[in-house]
């Protein structure tokens, strides 16, 4: 790599490392573990690279300092086309069920892993998304494109910013190199980061192959360097799996409760730190209904809003079952999970809806009122966002006669006003005997309930402009999603429901 010029004004917040892009220094990460466990090999060069978005949030949580994402050296070391010192570039090998069957060996088909850096929050491994083939690549390209890539690096940076666990995204690098999908596209490369990629199947490689060394080799690397707290119990294996489900069950609460849908919740796409992976075919909850499935390929509808966390306890007891080598009695697994993933997803869930609410007290019935909610949600197919944020807005008293324009908001999003203001009737009289204070609540719900999701047809606008060499529009969302509980008034466009031409958008597995 040429030496970079010497940056004249530098962001000297504390924290960063990296003041120089040759100054990024890598240590072995997954690339500790053995042969067996990965292959490694350099990403493919891509042809004439391109800046298309970087998170200064992501670059600083790195060490780097912000600036660095425009230096001109940025996109060829985040192509993969040059590598930082120490990077020790590979693909790893896991399997998994997909759609609730076997499947077998499957890897990174497309991604490298780099290797990591110490950051303030501890390891955080860097890997390139769409840098080439892979042995595990089977019979696709290795590559992902533009489209794909964008909403990926929009979503992991909205999902932090909600406070919802996941990898991070550092940027989204383009080149004019062409990617056959159901048309011919672009290709891209999205930088993400997290302490670890490990997933289910990475565990269920070596279950099914009943080779226990590497399944316990495997499990010793994920605690001792992840979950080192999990050595002191008197079964660490256990308490292992107790650590996943319980992470599992608040990360997929996290998700109810933001709207947030996966879209392809298959054991290869889990994250075994509990933090949201993978983004596909996702998609934010907009016009509320239990029953969205989110991926147009999901004909059966397996992993529609309502199913994630039956799905999510189902996969639990798959990673259940390739640990039970470990935990020594198969028999304890099924309890283990049992014990762990119902009450992690209960309380995180309903703490998360009486914020919403705007609830600073836990009441016996609250799941009644918030069974409620849903039932109105539902039946008025209600924009989800817009709802939660029009009650963030709502004084905790009304005149009956005053309801029309005082309620607005939130009435206003419903064809059958009469069940919305039974709700709000029943809303306000738990606020009341809690003594409820109008501001402060408000601003709490401001600060729980986002003005922006990244709505599907906000990433096609910026995917369109983008296509058309205008990035601007992945910056403006971008500015939206990484605050999304502020207002942004000159972006406020970004927080309306569907216009008409979005109305047949779907999004496939196709990435
Ligand atoms: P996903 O459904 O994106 O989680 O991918 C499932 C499996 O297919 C993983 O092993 C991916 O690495 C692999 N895969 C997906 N797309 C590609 C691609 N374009 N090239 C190579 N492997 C891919
Ligand atoms: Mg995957």
């Amino acid at each position: 790599m040429a030496a970079p010029a010497v940056l004249t004004h530098m962001a000297l917040s504390p924290g960063i490392r990296f003041q120089r892009l040759d100054a990024l220094r890598l240590s072995a990460g997954f690339a500790r573990l053995p042969a067996a466990f990965h292959t490694r090999l350099p990403p493919t060069p891509l042809p004439a690279p391109y800046l298309v978005a970087g998170s200064a949030d992501a670059a600083v949580l790195l060490g780097l300092d912000p600036e660095l994402i425009d230096h001109p050296d940025f996109p060829a070391l985040f192509a993969g086309n040059c590598l930082p010192a120490g990077a020790e570039p590979l693909a790893a090998v896991y399997s998994g069920h997909q759609f609730g069957v076997w499947a077998g060996q499957l890897g990174d088909g497309r991604a490298h892993l780099l290797g990591e850096v110490e950051s303030a929050a501890g390891p955080l491994e860097i890997q390139l998304k769409g840098a080439g083939p892979t042995p595990y690549s089977r019979f696709a390209d290795g590559r992902a494109v533009l489209r794909s890539s964008i909403r990926e690096f929009l979503a992991s940076e909205a999902m932090a910013a909600l406070g919802v666990p996941t990898t991070r995204a550092l940027c989204v690098i383009g080149s004019a190199a062409p990617v056959q999908r159901e048309t011919r596209e672009t290709a891209a490369v999205v930088t993400r980061l997290a302490p670890s990629f490990v997933r289910f199947g990475s565990f269920e490689h070596w279950h099914a192959q009943d080779r226990t060394a590497e399944l316990r080799t495997l499990a010793d690397h994920v605690i001792d360097r992840f979950r080192p707290a999990l050595r002191e119990a008197a079964q660490p294996y256990a308490a292992f799996l107790t650590d996943v489900a319980r992470r599992t069950g608040e990360l997929i609460a996290h998700w109810q409760a933001v709207g947030f849908m996966h879209g392809v919740m298959n054991t290869d796409n889990m994250s075994i730190l509990g933090l949201t992976l993978d983004y596909g075919p996702f998609g934010f909850m907009e016009a509320f209904d239990a029953g969205h499935i989110c991926n147009h390929s999901d004909h059966t509808g397996r992993y529609q809003y309502r199913a994630q966390p039956r799905v999510a306890y189902w996969n639990l007891y798959v990673l259940g079952d390739a640990l039970s080598p470990l935990i020594g009695r198969p028999e304890l697994v099924k309890d283990l999970v049992d014990a762990a993933f119902p009450p992690a997803f209960e309380a995180t869930f309903m703490q998360s809806m009486r914020a919403k609410l705007g609830l600073a007290t836990a009441r016996e019935d609250d799941a009644e009122l918030i069974d409620a909610l849903f039932g109105l949600l539902q039946a008025g197919r209600a924009d989800y966002p817009l709802f939660f944020r029009g009650l963030s807005q709502l004084p905790g008293t009304v005149e009956p006669a005053a309801r029309g324009r005082v309620d607005a908001p939130v009435r206003d999003l419903f064809l059958d006003r009469p069940r919305c203001d039974a709700f709000l009737v029943r809303w306000r009289a738990r606020l009341a005997a809690e003594g409820s204070v109008d501001a402060e609540r408000q601003a709490a719900m401001r600060a729980v309930n986002p003005r922006y999701v990244l709505r599907n047809w906000v990433a096609e606008a910026a995917i369109r402009r983008a296509r058309e060499g205008d990035f601007g529009g992945v910056a403006e969302v971008l500015t939206c999603l990484r605050r999304p509980f502020d207002e942004h008034p000159w972006l406020a466009h970004y927080a309306a429901p569907p216009p008409d031409w979005a109305a047949g958008l779907s999004v496939s597995c196709s990435s």
